[in-house]
């Protein structure tokens, strides 16, 4: 559709870094073995996912390997687990280590060792000890954005800074990543997770990410793909469309994905595809048109459910401007 093609081919004359050489493709779990949640999965589909990606030829990279360009074309995929859930122990053991995946687990400290749901220190500390990287995930799981900051100083920085410190403590080692909860997030907690010397945080927004993170402009609202019951299928057959060109897999609901938050952020901050005063001028009003309605339509789909990503998978139709009043006051009051 037209809007997406344009701002497609807008990043592309904008000579936005690209992905073909060092693109990343980041999953995003939550726990395993509860039939009850579409965001869990057995840990024999578990298995199946990762030797779908093993068996097409996919590189299962670490933390440390997207942070320093340790990437291998565009077809690297990098784990996260968010939520501490206590599956994530037998998942690990089970799956990923067999794959030799190094996966990232979100943690909010306020559960762990306390909820019968979640991975005990003892636990975490093994499993940290195996390998997997522990990411920040606030420390109570708030909605850690401007409205936070200015109604409880305290609270926000428990979620960016005590999360952070007590996992250093508890685990003995350097916390590095912000998972911000349900994807929300504003200016301000951006700049705080700089300031605490975090090197990058992740959103749940769908897209390709670029490695290293020095050369990345999105590395604090690294996208990733959310993995759930309904739409596992067509999330892989997207990666793999935009990943492996060769494979023929189609799925029709998930055309229109065209542009990735990565190009997106460096369209906003490289705005013009020449260097002329007049084309910058209309370039950068161009794209504001663009960004704003991404903001408000899309980017600002933290916690939108799988129902708002398959409205907007099917394509950049008028359907998707229908978006319903409740998220629309969601998203006013909670994002910035
Ligand atoms: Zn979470």
């Amino acid at each position: 559709m037209i809007l997406s093609s344009l701002l497609l081919a807008a990043s592309i004359a904008l000579g936005a870094p690209s992905v073909e050489k060092n693109g990343v493709t980041i999953l995003c779990y939550h726990a395993f073995n509860n039939k009850n949640s579409p965001y869990s999965f057995s840990i024999e589909d578990l298995d199946k996912h990762m030797a779908y990606f093993a068996e097409r030829g996919y590189n299962f990279i670490s933390w440390s390997d997207l942070k320093d360009g340790k990437t291998f074309g565009r077809k690297n995929i990098f784990v996260t687990v968010d939520d501490g859930n206590k599956s994530v122990y037998e998942a690990y053991f089970t799956v990923f280590k067999k794959y030799g995946i190094k996966p990232m687990l979100g943690i909010y400290p306020a559960i762990i060792g306390k909820m019968h749901y979640a991975l005990t220190w003892k636990q975490l500390k093994e499993l940290s000890d195996a390998g997997c990287d522990i990411a920040a995930h606030g420390y109570n799981h708030l909605y850690v954005n401007q409205k936070l900051y200015d109604s409880n100083r305290k609270a926000f920085n428990n979620e960016t800074a005590l999360s952070k410190k007590i996992l250093e403590e508890k685990l003995g080692l350097k916390i590095e990543a912000f998972i911000y909860p349900f994807g929300v997030r504003s200016q301000v907690t951006i700049e705080t997770l700089k300031a605490l010397g975090y090197a990058g945080a992740f959103t749940i927004v769908n897209g390709e990410t670029l490695s290293p993170l020095k050369i990345n402009h999105a590395r604090f609202e690294l996208p990733r793909y959310m993995i759930t019951q309904p739409t596992w299928k067509s999330t892989f057959a997207a990666i793999l469309r935009k990943t492996n060109p060769k494979d023929k897999t189609r799925i029709a609901s998930v055309e229109g994905g065209l542009f990735t938050p990565g190009m997106l952020y460096a369209a906003e901050k490289k705005p013009h595809t020449s260097d002329s005063e007049e084309s910058k001028k209309s370039d950068l009003s161009f794209l504001d048109k663009q960004m704003k309605f991404v903001r408000e339509n899309f980017m600002t789909m933290g916690v939108a459910t799988y129902g708002y990503y398959s409205m907007w998978n099917k394509t950049m139709n008028s359907k998707f401007l229908r978006l319903d009043k409740k998220k629309d006051a969601f998203l006013k009051e909670n994002m910035r």
